[in-house]
């Protein structure tokens, strides 16, 4: 089994060190893992009320020690991704900063509605005042043109907006849900199934079964991480997870090298890598 989000404490809000995590994987039983660690936000010029992601000046010690960790291991295949923020108006200069790094996949994602980092506990109670209907209005708004951007392979979290527990009832989600479906299938996107949802109080993976469904009738392939922000949790929930996959029906989980998709078959216990159908 594979294991594609992967923090490291780089991003000064995740504990041990990328070497902890690859054990933590083997003991697992892990065949395949990628770190994605948090893309530097001042390469942006953004700096957000909480420091959240590696400064500029990290980055290339964080591709050097991922490669150095990939180049030393040989049963477990090391990849190097980054988890990024979709900053609308920052398109192009983010298309030509990831260009030049050696990332084996970009994992997009949403945790900033305008200055509200909407992910950080800290920040949170603002969902007590605010209208959840525009809430979520905006941030799927913000998800379809991340998807439109061009700029990832995998779009992360993908309902994220549940982690604090505020939700919209399934019918007036359910529009957000199936449009979301269509337009990773239009850009042809992959998605994650992200098992830390599960430890969050939505207590549910992102995205939950509604959304996994629609996904798996169009077609949209998926790949699986656990978000994991210290050793313990890598892999977490995954028995849970690959069940639930199993039961809407995929068959199979996206792979990523230099950027180019291929699969793995879901229960495939040697995890080789296939060539790409798409
Ligand atoms: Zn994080
Ligand atoms: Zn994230």
């Amino acid at each position: 089994m594979i294991d594609y989000h992967l923090h490291t404490p780089l991003c000064r809000h995740a504990l041990g060190a990328p070497a902890d995590y690859l054990e933590a994987a083997r003991g697992k039983g892990l065949r395949e893992i990628g770190f994605a660690d948090h893309y530097p936000l001042g390469l942006l010029g953004v700096k957000p009320h909480a420091e959240v992601t590696m400064s500029p000046e990290e980055l290339p010690q964080y591709v050097s020690e991922i490669k150095a960790l990939a180049a030393g291991e040989k049963e477990i295949r090391v990849k190097l991704g980054a988890e990024v923020d979709y900053l609308p108006g920052k398109e192009k200069e983010l298309a030509r900063l990831l260009a030049r790094e050696p990332f084996d996949y970009v994992i997009g994602s949403i945790h900033f509605m305008d200055d509200w980092d909407f992910t950080h506990p800290y920040f949170a109670a603002r969902f007590e005042e605010a209208d959840l209907e525009a809430v979520y209005r905006r941030y799927f708004e913000l998800l379809w043109q991340a998807c439109r951007s061009g700029l990832f392979d995998i779009i992360g979290h993908i309902d994220v907006i549940k982690k604090f527990g505020y939700r919209l009832p399934p019918a007036a989600l359910e529009p957000y849900l199936q449009r979301t479906a269509r337009i990773l299938k239009e850009c042809g996107l992959c998605y994650e199934l992200n098992s830390a949802g599960r430890a969050a109080p939505a207590a549910e993976f992102y995205p939950g079964r509604r959304l996994l469904e629609l996904c798996c009738r169009e077609g949209v392939p998926v790949t699986l991480g656990s978000d994991a922000h210290a050793p313990d949790q890598v892999g977490r929930y995954f028995d849970e997870a690959l069940q639930l996959l199993r039961e809407v029906g995929y068959r199979e989980l996206a792979v990523f090298t230099a950027r180019q998709r291929s699969f793995i078959p879901l229960d495939g216990g040697a995890g080789k890598e296939a060539p790409s159908a798409s």
